[in-house]
This record gives C-alpha cells, structure tokens and sequence, in this order.
C-alpha cells in the first residue's frame, strides 16, 4: 500500500509546505483539516493541504503528526483553493495565507466551535486614564480598556499583572466583567426597503440575471442609492437560500452601513472586522461556514471566510486603499473578492462613486459590466464644486475670507457645515523662533506633529512621542512657535471665529476612547453640532442630511505628492468628502481652497466630473506606462545599519540578472522616499512589467533564491505585488 504524506501547511516565513505522516490508529485528517504537529523543537499549529504519496524529504526524517483538530475540514474546497491562488499570485509563503488568516482562536488551535469567553470593559463611570498619574497600572488598564473590551485571555498577553488591578477598579465601579455571547435578537421586523428607481433597478436586475460568476461596476454618484442595491441584491440571493458576503472598508467608521444591514435582515448579518474580540471573530466566521449566517459583512480580511452556500459578494466602496494589507501577506481584498466569485461561480458587485483606475480599465475592456447611477435617489441634488483661489488672501489660520463668509450664510441659515483637513494635530511643525530649532524624531526622517491638547509632540510614522518642550533645545529661548495647522488648530481657529456655534473635531485622536466614535457621529447626524472639522475619517460614507457646505481647506496638499496615484487619490478624496453634503432637501455646496486655481487636475476635476477626469488619468498612465497599463511589484528592504538595505537589494539585483528577467524593467535599488522610519533604514527596488506573465515567472524564481542569500541576514525584506503605494 502506497504511504500517505500530508503536506501541511504551516504559519511561518518559508516558501513550501511540509511532510508529515498520520497517526497510525486514526483515520488520516481530510484536506482542509487543522492538525497539530511536531515543529522543530515546538509543536505547531498546522492545515493539511494536501495528501500525496511522496515525501520531499528522507524517509528517516518524516515524523508524525501529534493529533488532529478537527473532524471535518474547516475550509471549504473553494476557499482552499482562493487561499492557495492567493499564496501564488501574492508570492506569499502558503502558511502565512493558509493559516494566518484564520481567525485567531483557530490559529491558537482553539476548537472550532463557539466558546464562553469573559471580557472587560470601562463603565459610564471610568475616569480618564490620563487622570491617574499616580497610579500607573490602574492607567494602563484603563486605556488599554478604553481602545475597546477585551478579553482575559488578551489582557494577559499585554499586562501580566491585570488581575489584580482589575479587582480594585471593579470596586470602584470603573470596568465591569461580563460574558461575551453571540447575538441572539429575536424581536426584529425588517426594515422595508425604497422602491427602486429605474437606475436601481436595471442594476439589481443585471446582477441577478448573472447565472454563475459576472463582475460589474456599480459606478454610482454619492447618494445615488447604491447600497440600496446591494441590499436588494442581497435579499433575492437570500431568498433563493444563499449567502452574500459583503466588505466594507472600515466597519468602526461607517457604524451606519452596519446599522442598515441589520435593519433590512436583522439576525441573519453577521460581522467581522478587527475591532472585535477573538471570540467575537471566531462567532462570525463559524456563523458565516455554517451558513446560519445569511449575510457576512466584513473588512478585508473576511473575503477569506468560508460560507456555506455563497451566491453573491459585493465589494463596497471599492476604490478604498485600506483594501491592501500593507503587511505580512499583502493582499488586495478587492482583487480577491474578484477571484473568490470566479472560484465560487457567483456574481461580484464592486460599488464607488470614484471607482479606481483598475477597475474602470476592467470595465472599459468589457471584463467588468459596468452599471451606472448618474443621480442622487429621492430629492437631493449633487452638490456644486468651485475653487477658492486663496492667492494674496487675509486668511484666519487656513480660512479664506470667502470661505468664512460662506460658512457665515450657512450657519445663519441654520444648516450644517463641513471643514474637511487631511492633518490631525495642533501643528505639523514647531519651530524655535529664535534659531529656527525643529524637533525631529531620532528614530524616523522626519520631524514631530504638535499635539497641543494631549500636550506632547508626536511622531505620525512611528508613533513615538515625547513632552511638549517649554524651551528651545538649541538656544534656549521661550519662543517656540506652531508652523502650519492640522484639524486641532482648525478647530481651534474656526471656534475663535464663530463663537455663538458648536465646533466638532471627528479624526483619530478626538476618537480614541471607546463610543466616542458613535458619539461624535451621532452629533454630526442629528444637528447638535454646528460646524464639523475632520480628516478622512468624516470623508467615508456618512449621511449628514443637514450639511449644506463642505470646505477643502487645503487641496494643494495632494498636488504634489510623489506617488504615481496621487492625483487619483486626491480626486477620490475632493469628490467623496463633497459627496457629503447637500444630501438633504437643500443644495450642497463646495468650496476648494488652492493656491494653484490653474492647475490641470484641479480644472479637470471640476469641469469634466470623475469620470472624465479618470478617463485622462488612464490615458496618462498609458502614455507613461503606470498601472493598469503595466504591472508593478516592490521588494522593499529595511536594515538596522545604514547601507545593509541597499546591499542587499543590489545583491537581489545581480541575482534576477543571473536568472535573466526578459519582460521585466528593474528599477532601483534607490533610498525609500523616507529613508529612515522607526530607526531602521529603508531602500525599494521597483519591477515593471508590461504583461503579467514574465513578471510572476521571474518572482517564481526569484523569491526562494532570494531568500537562500547570505545578506539576507542583515535585513528585513518584504515583497509587494500590486503595491497601492510606491513609496
Ligand atoms: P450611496 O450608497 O450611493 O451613497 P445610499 O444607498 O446611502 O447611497 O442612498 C442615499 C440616500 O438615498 C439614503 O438616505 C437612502 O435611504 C436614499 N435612497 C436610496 N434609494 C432610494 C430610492 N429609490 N428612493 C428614495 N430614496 C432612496
Ligand atoms: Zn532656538
Ligand atoms: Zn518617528
């Protein structure tokens, strides 16, 4: 009788599986099964992928596995197979995609099924963490506490000593404990939905005529109704008993799309995303495998998570780079979800009011059918967009006199206004006036952002902060000032200049604390604020039917920056933040501050409307032979001594020259555009290609030999295939 090896897969940095013989008094675990075997000196949590016949390694060599986890295979053959595409298309080591992105009780070799788990969490009555200065572990806890519940099982790994400390703050009431259960509403009638309008229609209609797998585009105006689509999408794949996967970029931020699913469908939606605890996460995922779950909605990484009977995958705001995992295994969640409906043979609906360059080239091939809603749904009217050109301007810190006498008639008028700023902090600059002394971060390129309310200077690229200084470090003097303005000075000035009204700052330091988030947006949606100030945070998704203005304070940020995709960001930015206003019964207006009126992506922008100016972006990207004209990869290496990076790129340069890499443009290596960040030193080599396939076939070979270098020692290296960012 033939041996039966299993090739297992295992959450490590290597490049193929490993062998391993079953038990002898047990039926071999199936493919798709967890298994726990011998690793090294450890044991390992491992997924067999494989069964075959022979073994890479010697006889002698071959051990057992240690025992079998799970009875029956947890991943579907259609999600093994997305999994291992994925390892090949991404170059990723297979365990790192075939166990690590398995929830994390089952990586842990936690049981697949759903566990009593315990977490804590603040009460209405927890003090500010900051307040404690004596008492430095109860702070600790509580701010690790106030990011969110945790469980003990995590409150072990980031404070050894909770336990104690948790008792003493349960006595003063500040946190409380409480078992963490699956969701279990019953008393629920679904919401009923809009009657569609002929746009919305034909689209659902499109979708629902695709008879195993379509990909379309559903390229809809802010407002147009596009999750009204999906929702009715969902509710003919539901009623035909299967399941629809839903991703959304950030869940936490858009609490309101949640909220809508669950009204429309009730118990039937379950979520994942990564603010949730293990044993929420695990609940999720195991709702969607089993298919109690009708709807899965989920960040990127839920496009992994089986479901029994999948019918239909919609990828909301598809345009969104928080899609691309920027670490690790570096995946782009659309382009899977894309793959995953060809594997599954179910249709795939990518929404966006500002669709990315890729997929608008997919949809001029005819690979994609492209939908489209050109109006808004119900009443409201898409806003009107001007320039402001703030050349020669009195301005109030970063408001023109135009804008402020704008946001005058608005506020006067009793209506809501938006300030939109892509900087969070005070300032992003101190600067002695004395000496022109700067405090730069000792660990990165760059220099401290002012955050003048958590009083301490903070470094945006690696986190690091230190006190604010009350003196010059070079000279002494008293007389430091704050260059330039983020969203805490904007909120600050504006304040100043509209004193009878209510100022809101919404970006990620004014949401730290746990709710606050849902606060924040609770006060922009019902009116109690007058006048909103945020970061991207405010740009994604909300609805403010009272907003009638929205204010660009600074679009010349994005006009000069280095990375091919700039000026397609920048677009998707002006045209999602506008798309926040004038969602109501009144107009919307929006005011774009520039120093540069004249400039072409500006002009574009705002005379042809996105898709005129994404129709000239792609002609350019053609002309310069940018993505999705070409195909790019980046292999990035960071190092702890300043050239060991550079080295060991230009090691892997003469190594792909020995290979020969015919079809394929090296570019580099060269300095990372921040050469140093978080004390290590950074370089890139870029790989350009016109057609996938020489591409894929020198990383193919490329990749393991790389990883064999002896330089490779001195770095750390990661690969980057469909990079979002080239820098
Ligand atoms: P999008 O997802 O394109 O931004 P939404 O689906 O959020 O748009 O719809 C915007 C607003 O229009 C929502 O308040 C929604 O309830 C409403 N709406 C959507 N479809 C219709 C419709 N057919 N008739 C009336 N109102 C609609
Ligand atoms: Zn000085
Ligand atoms: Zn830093």
């Amino acid at each position: 009788m033939p041996r039966l090896i299993l090739k297992v897969a295992i959450d490590a940095p290597l490049w193929h599986l490993f062998d391993y013989l079953p038990l002898f008094n047990a039926p071999p675990p199936a493919v798709g099964c967890r298994v726990r075997v011998p690793f090294g000196r450890r044991s390992q949590v491992g997924l067999v992928v494989v069964h075959a016949s022979h073994a890479e390694v010697a006889e002698a060599q071959l051990r057992h596995i240690h025992e079998p986890l799970d009875a029956e295979p947890l991943l579907s053959p259609s999600v093994l197979e997305l999994l291992r595409r994925a390892a090949d298309y991404y170059h990723a080591p297979p365990g790192e995609v075939l166990v690590g992105t398995l929830p994390g009780l089952l990586r842990a070799g936690r049981p697949a099924q759903q566990v009593v788990v315990w977490q804590w969490s603040l009460t209405e009555s927890a003090p500010d963490p900051d307040s404690l200065t004596r008492a430095p572990r109860q702070a600790a806890l509580l701010s690790v506490l106030a990011e969110g519940p945790r469980e003990e099982s995590q409150l072990d790994a980031a404070l050894p000593t909770w336990r104690v400390t948790a008792r003493t703050l349960a006595g003063k009431g500040w946190i409380k404990r409480a078992q963490v259960a699956p969701d279990s509403a019953t008393d629920w009638t679904p919401e009923v939905g809009h009657a569609l309008t002929t746009a919305q229609r034909a689209a659902v209609d499109a979708v629902a005529a695709s008879t195993g797998f379509g990909a379309f585009l559903l390229d809809g105006v802010t407002g147009s109704g596009k999750t009204e689509v999906y929702l009715t999408a969902i509710e003919r794949v539901l009623a035909t008993g299967r399941q629809a996967l839903v991703l959304v970029p950030e869940i936490s931020l858009t609490p309101q799309t949640e909220a809508r699913f669950r009204a429309r469908f009730g118990p039937a939606v379950a979520v994942l995303h990564s603010g949730l605890s293990d044993g929420e996460r695990l609940a999720a995922w195991l709702a969607a495998r089993s298919g109690w779950a009708g709807v899965l909605i989920g960040t990127r990484s839920a496009v992994f998570a089986p479901l029994a009977r999948p019918g239909l995958i919609v990828v909301d705001e598809e345009h969104d780079s928080s899609y691309k995992q920027q670490d690790g295994f570096r995946y782009h969640a659309r382009d899977m979800a894309v793959l995953r409906a060809r594997i599954e043979d179910v249709p795939v609906l990518l929404g966006s009011a500002t669709p990315s360059l890729e997929s608008l080239a997919h949809g001029r091939s005819g690979q994609y059918c492209t939908l489209h809603l050109r109006e808004r749904a119900g009443s409201a009217r898409l806003p009107q967009l001007e320039l402001l050109d703030v050349r020669h301007q009195r301005m109030a810190g970063l408001v023109s006199p135009a804008l402020a006498a704008a946001v005058r008639e608005e506020l006067t008028a009793g209506r809501q206004v938006m300030l939109f700023l892509n900087r969070r902090g005070y300032a992003p600059v101190l600067l002695c006036h004395a000496c022109g002394w700067v405090p730069k971060c000792k660990r990165c390129d760059t220099h401290y952002t002012l955050h003048r309310g958590r009083r301490l200077l903070l470094c945006h690229h690696c986190g690091s902060e230190r006190p604010l200084p009350t003196r010059c470090e070079g000279c002494g003097a008293r007389d430091l000032l704050p260059l330039g303005a983020g969203t805490e000075r904007i909120e600050t000035d504006i304040g100043e200049l509209f004193p009878d009204h209510t100022v809101l700052r919404v970006d990620r330091d004014s949401t730290r604390r746990r709710g606050a988030l849902d606060a924040h947006l609770q006060a922009a949606r019902d009116g109690s604020a007058d006048i909103l100030v945020g970061t991207q945070m405010l740009a994604k998704g909300h609805h403010f039917p009272a907003v009638t203005l929205v204010g660009i304070l600074d679009a010349d940020q994005g006009l000069f920056a280095a990375d091919f995709r700039a000026s397609e960001r920048l677009a998707q930015t002006i045209y999602q933040v506008s798309g926040r206003c004038g969602r109501g019964e009144q107009p919307g207006r929006v005011l774009i501050q520039t120093h540069q009126p004249q400039h072409p992506v500006l002009r574009a922008l705002l005379h042809g409307g996105y898709s005129t100016f994404a129709g000239e972006l792609l002609a350019e990207r053609e002309a310069a032979g940018w993505p999705p004209s070409s195909h790019l990869a980046l292999l990035r290496a960071e190092s702890t001594r300043p050239e060991d990076a550079l080295w060991f790129l230009g090691k892997t340069l003469s190594l792909a020259a020995e290979l020969g890499h015919a079809g394929v443009e090296l570019l580099g290596p060269v300095p990372a555009p921040m050469p140093k960040r978080a004390g290590r030193y950074r370089a890139q080599l870029l790989l350009q290609a016109s057609r996938r396939a020489p591409l894929h076939a020198l990383l193919r070979a490329w990749l393991p030999a790389l990883a064999q270098l002896p330089a490779v020692r001195q770095v750390r290296w990661s690969l980057d295939v469909d990079p979002v960012d080239t820098y």
